[in-house]
């Protein structure tokens, strides 16, 4: 057999996720590894990675130190996307809803026998973006479970999950790691000081999120777009043609992840307001020009961050709003907080 086949290596671990690892890795090891894992914590922690490298290890035929080996003949279908008993499901464009049907292909694969004689694994993310008929086609296979079948999904926010499908699985929760560590990790990965310590309190600590929003494509969009709202907020500039310029984000961007920053700049607002704390210079002008003071004046704003997450919900849910009205609706009721 050749083999010149593409490589897709096994992630490495994150230093924050050793006590997962450990315990995981400990129940795996010793044949008590649970057959469903729901593996939760915010965004840019690497809940996707280490359900790679989990998987990797349930596979490998000799694993060494508690790691899959990476040379064996299961590793090396894994590292060429090809291993038969292993199943990834995710849906098939960022930010669309997970399918009924791809869950019934699902099913054929736990009722298979395994292809190699060992675990089969179904790694399946982001599990909020299921929809009810596809949780429900889920909640059948976790209702009983095939042998050997390990489930591993991961989400982002499990309070989107039916109950019924969070009580069936081991919770592992992946929680930000202490700053120390996640700034020692960006800057093994090239970001300078003052830059990491600023992406990771935009990211809210998550390193993986903090690093991506430090390439300068999505940071640069970033700023651009807090700029856009600063001239809304201030009547620089028109809700409507605000909406326009922004309906479709630049590359490597999208419209949900810029009602996510939009998210974050609010809850910051809301804390240097109500801890009285100082924050970046841009949104200290923006809550200087919101009406009234004190924690009075945020109501108003905790108003718009739910319009903001039901937005977003939205656009994830295979609804398919019309992408302007949203904005537009967004922008003016963005404009209106700030009207005196
Ligand atoms: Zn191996």
């Amino acid at each position: 057999m050749s083999e010149t086949f593409e490589h897709t290596p096994i992630p490495a671990l994150m230093p924050w996720q050793a006590p997962q690892w450990q315990r995981l890795g400990a129940q795996w090891l010793a044949g008590r590894c649970p057959h469903a894992l729901l593996l939760t914590g915010q965004a840019g922690l690497g809940k996707r990675a280490f359900a790679e490298a989990f998987s990797a290890l349930a596979l490998c035929g000799q694993p060494r130190d508690g790691q899959a080996c990476g040379s064996c003949k299961d590793c090396r279908l894994w590292q060429a996307g090809s291993h038969p008993d292993f199943l990834r499901v995710e849906p098939e464009k960022v930010g669309s809803p997970l399918k009924v049907e791809q869950i019934r292909q699902l099913g054929d694969f736990v009722s298979r026998t395994s292809g190699r004689g060992g675990a089969r694994l179904v790694w399946l993310a982001p599990a909020e973006a299921m929809n009810i008929n596809a949780a429900n086609a889920l909640l059948k296979n976790l209702e009983e479970p095939a042998a050997s079948v390990i489930f591993l999904l991961i989400s982002d926010a499990p309070a989107g999950l039916l109950p019924t499908i969070r009580s069936r699985c081991q919770s592992v929760a992946f929680p930000s790691p202490a700053e120390g560590m996640a700034l020692q990790w960006l800057h093994d990965h090239g970001l300078e000081e003052q830059q990491a310590r600023r992406a990771l309190a935009l990211s809210g600590g998550a390193p993986l999120l903090a690093a991506r929003l430090a390439k300068p494509d999505a940071s640069e969009v970033r700023e651009q777009f807090l700029n856009e709202l600063t001239r809304v907020a201030e009547g620089g500039a028109s809700a409507v043609t605000a909406a326009g310029r922004w309906e479709m984000p630049p590359e490597h961007t999208s419209l949900g992840q810029l009602l996510h920053f939009w998210q974050q700049w609010i809850t910051q607002m809301a804390q240097v307001r109500s801890c009285d704390l100082s924050g970046d210079s841009q949104l200290m002008l923006l809550l200087q020009r919101l009406p009234g003071v004190g924690e009075e004046s945020l109501r108003p704003l905790f108003g718009f961050y739910d319009h903001l997450l039901q937005a977003r919900k939205g656009l994830t849910s295979g609804a398919n709003p019309n992408r302007r009205l949203l904005l537009e609706e967004l922008m003016i009721r963005w404009a209106r907080l700030f009207a005196v």
